[in-house]
């Protein structure tokens, strides 16, 4: 009885109704946005905490549709994922990160963020050397982010991808540490460069309400990459008391509110030009 009362619940909600719908028509024009040219990368910077420097930007995909106006990548990665379209579309965000890339001063990197499914199409490296290829970036100024779930679902198959992957000479980083089930063993024997900081950890770290506890783990994960040899990025840094706070602790890097929003590739542009300008403190 109960289950057929949560079948009818859901039948008759109106408000999963019109979720049902959005997310069908959403699918129906993810065909088409890449021939229309409809996805867009915006840059958010990262900067070294110690000496304020800026080293790159992280590329995050948008989608310009038509009616809806700028969609945002939680409304249609998944679908994506789900649909394969996200092998095409991934390429295309790779290959037109390193395109912009190449219009900043060469010291600076440029990140982008790589799909499970991607990770485990065949594709993949083919894919990452027509964009170094066509775009001329230098190698090195390009980092691959996966999560640890990308990881942990075939460690093995992983282990050989991301080898294949840092052959090409890319940097790898991973993302969202701390929310996913990575074993401490596996993380050894993976080559990778950096952990990424969980925005959910950074942003209990000066909650009021509590959580002291929060600083102390961000604190174990930043020992954890020194003991590995890994650099670290906080992400989600929204206030100063978060940045002086990852200072002190020792993280290296810093991406978030607190520095800029994400940003189309023009106003990348005139952000780093300002940048060198007048670095902020
Ligand atoms: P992510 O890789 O963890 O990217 C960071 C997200 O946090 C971005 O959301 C960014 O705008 C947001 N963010 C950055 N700083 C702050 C902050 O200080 N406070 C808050 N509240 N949020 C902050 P966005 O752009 O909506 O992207 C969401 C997710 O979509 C990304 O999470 C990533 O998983 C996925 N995504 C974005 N672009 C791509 C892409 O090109 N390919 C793939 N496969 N996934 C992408
Ligand atoms: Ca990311
Ligand atoms: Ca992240
Ligand atoms: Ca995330």
């Amino acid at each position: 009885a109960k289950a057929a009362g949560r079948h009818t619940l859901r039948f008759f909600d109106p408000a999963m109704d019109v979720r049902a719908r959005h997310k069908l028509g959403l699918l129906s024009d993810l065909g088409l946005a890449l021939q229309r040219g409809e996805f867009v990368l915006h840059y958010q910077p990262q900067m070294e905490l110690a000496s304020g420097a800026l080293l790159g930007f992280e590329a995050l995909v948008r989608w310009q549709h038509p009616v809806r106006g700028l969609v945002s990548p939680l409304e249609f990665i998944s679908l994506a994922e789900e649909s394969g379209l996200i092998v095409p579309l991934g390429a295309w965000v790779m290959r037109q990160a390193c395109l912009d890339a190449m219009h900043w001063p060469a010291h600076l990197r440029v990140a982008v963020n790589l799909s499970a499914v991607q990770f485990g199409n065949a594709d993949v490296l083919h894919t990452l050397q027509d964009a170094l290829q066509h775009s001329g970036l230098a190698c090195e100024r390009l980092e691959l982010e996966i999560t640890e779930s990308t990881l942990m679902r075939d460690s093995q198959a992983a282990l050989q991808v991301l080898h294949a992957l840092r052959s090409q000479g890319v940097r790898v980083a991973l993302d969202d540490f701390g929310t996913g089930y990575s074993s401490l063993s596996y993380l050894r024997s993976f080559p990778l460069d950096k952990l990424k900081i969980d925005r959910s950890f950074i942003s209990l770290m000066d909650n009021p309400a509590g959580d002291s506890s929060a600083v102390a783990i961000v604190q174990a994960i930043i020992q954890l990459a020194q003991a590995l040899h890994l650099e670290t990025t906080a992400e989600g840094v929204e206030t100063l008391a978060q940045r002086d706070t990852l200072r002190r602790i020792g993280c290296l890097q810093a991406q978030g509110y607190l520095i800029a929003k994400p940003m189309d590739a023009l106003q990348t542009r005139s952000f780093i030009a300002g940048w060198l300008v007048a670095p902020p403190s």
